[in-house]
This record gives C-alpha cells, sequence and structure tokens, in this order.
C-alpha cells in the first residue's frame, strides 16, 4: 500500500504547535518540552488537568458547533506508554503479512531504500512526536507528560475536536469504510487531522476575536512553520521524504483544505457536511474545487493480472496510489517543478505488486487513467524520464510513439491510459497488453530500434 503509516491515528505532532503559535506570531519561542524523565513531570495538579480539559472541551464544542454528547476520558501518558500503545495499534491495525508487502510496495516505486526499517523508524519518530492523542476505541485522550502545562490547551483542543467529531461521525467506521483504497483513506485522514489543526487554530485565535475562516491563506505560515521544525527532530530530519511527506499530509494539505471549505461555507456546522460527504481523493484535498465541483476519481480496473504474470510470482498487494503518492514519485525521480505539472494529471489509477516466492524480486504493474489524451502524452515522456532515473536505465531497447521498453521495465501510453510494468520481461508485459486489449501495433508498431549511442546522450 502507498500508506506508510498504520501506526498513526488521531495523533497531534509536536512539530505542529508551532504552526498555531507561528502563525499567531506570538510566543513562539515559549513553545517547550519539559524536563524529561523528571520525576513529576509536570508541576501542574490532577485536579488543574482535569479543569483544563474541561475548559477546552466546553470551548470546542461551541467553536465545532457540536454538543457534548457523553463523558469523555482523558488522561497523561509518559513516552513509555504512548510508545506502548503504538505498538498494539501496529499490531493490531495490520497483520505482519500485510506491513511486510507495505514495505516492499514503497521500495518497488522508490519511495524508501531497499530493506529500510519501516516499522521501527515510524514507532522512533511517533514516540518523539506524539503531544497528544485520541483512542476513538476507548473513546479516551492522551497528552504527553513532556508537553508543558502552557502547551497542553491547543493539543487538547485538537484532540477535542476528534472526540467530538467522534460522537456524531465515528471515526473509527467512518476511516475504515474505504480500507481497500488507501488514496480516499488517506483524503479522509486530511478531513480529520486538518479541521482538527484548523479547529485548534480556532481556539488559540479565539482570544484575539478572529479564526482561520477570516485569516488569509494559512498555507505560507503552515509551511514555513513546519519545515523549521523538521529539522530540529533528527528522527524527522532523516525520514525518507515520501515518509515525511505523507505523515504530515493529513495534517497541512488538510489544514489548507479547511480553511477553504471554511471560507465557501462559512461555518463550522457546515463543514461538518464534509464528514457526510467526504472527499473521494487526495486529489479532491489537494485541489478544493475539484471537491466543491464533485470531481471524483475514474475508476481503474487491472486487468486479469495472475494468467499474465510468471507462475513463481505471488501478488503481494493491490491498491490506488493517488495524485499525493505520484506526486511524490515525480518529486522523487524529476524534482518539486515537474511533480506540480504532471501529477494533477491524474485521474485514476489501480496498481500491483507481485513477488517472486524465491528471490523475492518484484514485478509491479501500475495502470494510470490520465486527463485525456494530450495529458497521457506528456506525461508518458515525463514519465519514462523518471522511470529512467529511478531504475538507473541507460539506453532503451525499443521506443516508439507512446512506448518505451528498457531491460525490463516498460511503459505505454494508449489514448488516455498509460501502463508501466517494472522488473518483468517483455513478453509478461505483452501479455499484460493483450489482457487490456491493448492493439498490439500500439504497443510495438512505430517501435524504432534505437542503437545504443557511441557516447553520451543516453538519456
Ligand atoms: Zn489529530
Amino acid at each position: 500500500m502507498i500508506r506508510a503509516k498504520g501506526v498513526v491515528s488521531a495523533v497531534v505532532l509536536f512539530a505542529l504547535l508551532t504552526i498555531v503559535f507561528q502563525t499567531l506570531e506570538v510566543r513562539a519561542a515559549q513553545i517547550s518540552r519539559s524536563s524529561e524523565g523528571a520525576p513529576g513531570v509536570t508541576t501542574q495538579s490532577d485536579a488543574d488537568f482535569y479543569a483544563a480539559a474541561n475548559e477546552v472541551l466546553q470551548a470546542m464544542s461551541q467553536i465545532l458547533a457540536l454538543p457534548v454528547k457523553s463523558p469523555l476520558r482523558e488522561s497523561i501518558r509518559t513516552k513509555a506508554q504512548i510508545r506502548e500503545y503504538l505498538v498494539e495499534q501496529q499490531d493490531k491495525e495490520e497483520s505482519p503479512q500485510k506491513r511486510y508487502a507495505d514495505r516492499r510496495t514503497l521500495e518497488a516505486f522508490g519511495l524508501i531504500p531497499k530493506g529500510f526499517p519501516l516499522d521501527s523508524f515510524l514507532l522512533d519518530l511517533l514516540t518523539d512526536q506524539v503531544a497528544g492523542l485520541y483512542d476513538p476505541q476507548k473513546k479516551e485522550f492522551y497528552i504527553a507528560s513532556w508537553i508543558s502545562p502552557g502547551d497542553q490547551k491547543p493539543v487538547m483542543a485538537h484532540e477535542l475536536t476528534h472526540a467530538l467529531d467522534d460522537q456524531y461521525f465515528h471515526l473509527d467506521k467512518w476511516q475504515k469504510a474505504v480500507r481497500n483504497n488507501d488514496d480516499a483513506s488517506l483524503a479522509r485522514d486530511a478531513v480529520i487531522e486538518g479541521s482538527a489543526v484548523a479547529s485548534m487554530m480556532d481556539y488559540t485565535l479565539a482570544d484575539l476575536h478572529t479564526n482561520v475562516r477570516e485569516l488569509p491563506d494559512i498555507a505560507p505560515f503552515i509551511e514555513s512553520s513546519v519545515a523549521d521544525e523538521m529539522d530540529k527532530d533528527p528522527n524527522l530530519a532523516k525520514a525518507p521524504p515520501f515518509v515525511r511527506d505523507e505523515l504530515l499530509f493529513p495534517y497541512l494539505e488538510g489544514a489548507k483544505f479547511t480553511q477553504k471549505v471554511l471560507k465557501a461555507n462559512g461555518s463550522w456546522a457546515d463543514f461538518q457536511k464534509v464528514f457526510k460527504n467526504p472527499p473521494a481523493s487526495t486529489q479532491q484535498i489537494l485541489h478544493p474545487d475539484l471537491y466543491f465541483q464533485h470531481v471524483k476519481p475514474e475508476q481503474v480496473d487491472l486487468p486479469h493480472l495472475k494468467s499474465a504474470i510468471p507462475q513463481d510470482y505471488v501478488q503481494l498487494d493491490e491498491n490506488v496510489v493517488g495524485e499525493f503518492a505520484l506526486g511524490e514519485v515525480l518529486r522523487q525521480f524529476l524534482g518539486p517543478g515537474d511533480a506540480e505539472k504532471f501529477a494533477p494529471m491524474w485521474r485514476g489509477d489501480r496498481y500491483a505488486l507481485f513477488e517472486d516466492k524465491d528471490t523475492k524480486q518484484t514485478i509491479l504493474v501500475v495502470l494510470l487513467a490520465l486527463d485525456n489524451d494530450s495529458d497521457a502524452g506528456s506525461f508518458f515522456e515525463a514519465y519514462s524520464k523518471a522511470l529512467t532515473n529511478k531504475d538507473s536505465l541507460k539506453t532503451p531497447m525499443v521506443q516508439g510513439q507512446g512506448f518505451v521498453a528498457f531491460d525490463d521495465v516498460f511503459l505505454s501510453c494508449v489514448r488516455s491510459r498509460c501502463l508501466s510494468v517494472e522488473g518483468a520481461d517483455r513478453r509478461t508485459f505483452d501479455r499484460i497488453g493483450h489482457q487490456l486489449g491493448w492493439p498490439a501495433q500500439a504497443r510495438v508498431s512505430g517501435a524504432v530500434f534505437a542503437e545504443a549511442p557511441a557516447s553520451g546522450n543516453s538519456r
């Protein structure tokens, strides 16, 4: 799956607190971690903590126009306890086989280095970054003990937004309704987290008699403040770009999306409609106008691949890439400019990953739908360059109109669709093309057998 997370749910990251304070341009310097490991970590009493939680709950209920339906449990947790919870979640949410498949998929797309210890890396990163979390199963929210009492309230505002949303929209169920579509699932995460970032800002802005809807575009604030904070956390700083971007996507892109919805509709009461009519894709989060215009992704179905793939291979994974993750692939192998130009041409996709039982070699099949034939033409050029960079390919064996073949990497575009197959031989690729009903000549006709250039100019 094109999701690195699996262990994160309804948490707030420490790095995000800077958004609140830097947007306000106040007390950015005051954000601090309590002296960790000290006994009685925070100086406040239990009574103070519960009083603060109750005060914030009432405030959030008013901001969000969601009356409290049932009481909540809250507690302060140490880093060790938060880690324990995250490990438990990791085990409960996904089997080891599924986690293996997820890791292999990210490797196959080139989004994490081969053999990257994704699970333990995320666990370490989150143990350090989780400032608070809401457990929808136990209906309880936790605040990390190392958050100083002065910073607790915005964290509470964020977590209590989840708690109130949960009382009305049953977040766990709402999220799991799209568990077979990673792209739609990331889009729903962006609604949950982005709205909780925006409401957390509203809570803090209340003293200044303003709110997120009234503010100018929050995107620049968010981007600069989080980028600063990134570099301070050694784990975030060394995270593969995709892992970092995906972790932050729900918060950052989700907050921008929330602001657009609030500006278009007016109030938090109107925003709740988003839970009833959720965005279908990360594309709708990235381009809220497409959400407003109900532009949904095209459903793409893979052909019957089992008969096309060599027998020694088993299918590990099948899912949707989506505009966000496609943009990450293009960013990684072409750069940010091309990613911004070509990823929005995405209209839908489906991919599958197969693994050889013995050699562990993989075959990755991706079928993409682009906006139109002309976009598919320019996408072909860009994507073949991305594949060349990704797989360190040299000279194509065969090259033609909308078709390029390297040793074991193939890309072919017919009308508005593009098929890439990585890790397979030519016969396998041809069988998949045949399954798609693509005319054979579209795959080979017009092909010129490129001679290897004598020197240079190999790309
Ligand atoms: Zn959250």
